[in-house]
């Protein structure tokens, strides 16, 4: 289980931190998890982000949820995966605010 603070990947700005490695390869996919589960408007059969530990094998997709103290949880059904992300209220990702108007 990943418990995780998702502010320790950003940086002042509020951007992702980590240029390259495993950091930027976590970020990344933590964000998306972020923005996947935090987007009350998505449609039900919108894919959740890669798995990050298995996507070379067959892309498997995470599932994405929050729990009722408002943290963000994921889990791979393929490996079993799974972890929670605090403090990503406010940040790119939060969309539980709705998308700005384009
Ligand atoms: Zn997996």
């Amino acid at each position: 289980m990943y418990v995780i603070d998702l502010t320790h990947y950003l940086d002042s700005k509020g951007a992702i931190a980590p240029n390259r490695g495993p950091a930027r390869k976590m970020a990344d996919f933590l964000t998306a998890v972020v923005a996947h589960a935090s987007d009350f408007d998505r449609s039900d059969d919108a894919p959740g982000p890669v798995c990050f530990k298995c996507r070379k094998r067959d892309q498997r997709v995470v599932e994405t949820g929050i729990t009722e103290d408002d943290v963000v949880v994921w889990r791979c059904p393929a490996c079993g995966t799974e972890g929670q992300i605090s403090n990503w209220q406010g940040t790119f990702w939060d969309l539980s605010q709705g998308t700005p108007p384009s």
